[in-house]
């Protein structure tokens, strides 16, 4: 079996959901369900991790070395990644007080075979840069180096495939950011006119200049770069206080939406992106739009949220 049919794609539907509210606006939201691709390799994960794990095959190495956070998706999505291809995976850990214990996204990373590597802060702050890396693959030289988040340019190759699959039309497409690789894939493949909205998840996030940065791993000349992301709009507003920060009104969204829609987001990063949605459709601004939002996975973090007072997300 190829690594692509492990994962495939064709699982990720366009779903359409309604509310009453919609028809005052004449709005229409369809939804990519890219959190439908697998259960532990969803939504944009497996869109990054495509073309790494080809080129991790192709040049025989025997396994991927990434980076992340104590609760990073990428982090999982990696491991079972590996796991299913027969793949070794190492695992560089921001936080040097942390072990495979310390927490259930640790531990599943851990329990798919992912040699877990844990760094100070310091140390892991350099792990963007070129010295910092080319250190990394020498003491791993058997290892294909995937950059924190999946976020280069292959990444960024998965991600220009997800609008290609949808056989509808569209006017405004919204998507989560985080790295901004996912992003930056839907930028480079949108139709012309048509509008992509960014929802940073992350506080006081430059994303065009994120997003610049990314593209000239691509080498394309900076012309084109204005130009690819001429119709990019940037909301800055719904990062609810920054990454891994969300309230209690944020969760009684996601809780209301799986409620009503039988669609699980997460309060990290698409229920950040609907609750955006779903403000400007009510604000007139989405007014007579077919509206896409792809649903880029994220529910591995979300189990065990609960609220103040002690809901679970998707009870
Ligand atoms: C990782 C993640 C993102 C961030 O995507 P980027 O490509 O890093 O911008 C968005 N949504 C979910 C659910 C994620 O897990």
């Amino acid at each position: 079996m190829k690594p692509e049919e492990h994962f495939d794609t064709k699982r990720s539907t366009l779903d359409e959901i309604h509310e009453s509210f919609f028809d005052e606006h004449n709005v229409r939201l369809l939804i990519k369900r890219d959190d439908r691709i697998h259960k532990d390799v969803s939504g944009n994960k497996w869109r990054k991790l495509k073309y790494n794990v080809l080129k991790c095959l192709d040049r025989k190495n025997e396994g991927i070395i990434t980076f992340g956070g104590a609760y990073s998706n990428h982090l999982v999505a990696t491991s079972a990644a590996c796991k299913e291809l027969g793949l070794k995976s190492i695992g560089i850990i921001r936080g040097d007080e942390l072990n495979a214990e310390s927490n259930v996204t640790l531990k599943r990373c851990s329990d798919n075979g992912m040699n877990l590597v844990f760094v100070s802060r310091e140390e892991y702050s350099q792990r963007n840069e070129k010295y910092y890396q080319d250190e990394v693959v020498s003491d791993h030289p058997n290892y294909w180096l995937v950059p924190e988040g999946g976020a280069n340019y292959y990444g960024v190759l998965g991600c220009q495939e997800i609008l290609g699959e949808i056989d509808a039309d569209f006017d405004e497409v919204f998507v989560a950011q985080g790295t901004t690789t996912t992003s930056v894939g839907v930028a480079l493949s949108i139709p012309m006119e048509v509008n992509l909205n960014v929802i940073p998840v992350l506080k006081g996030f430059n994303s065009i200049q994120e997003m610049k940065a990314l593209l000239s791993l691509g080498g394309f000349e900076s012309g084109f770069v204005e130009e690819a992301l001429e119709d990019v709009h940037v909301n800055s507003n719904f990062h609810f206080g920054g990454y891994g920060k969300y309230n209690d009104e944020l969760l009684s969204f996601v809780s209301n939406f799986y409620k009503n829609h039988k669609i699980k987001l997460d309060p990290i990063y698409t229920g950040k992106v609907m609750y955006g949605i779903y403000d400007a459709i009510m604000k007139g601004q989405l007014q007579d739009k077919t509206i896409l939002f792809i649903h880029t996975g994220g529910i591995q973090g979300a189990s065990g949220i609960e609220d103040k007072a002690g809901r679970r997300l998707y009870a």
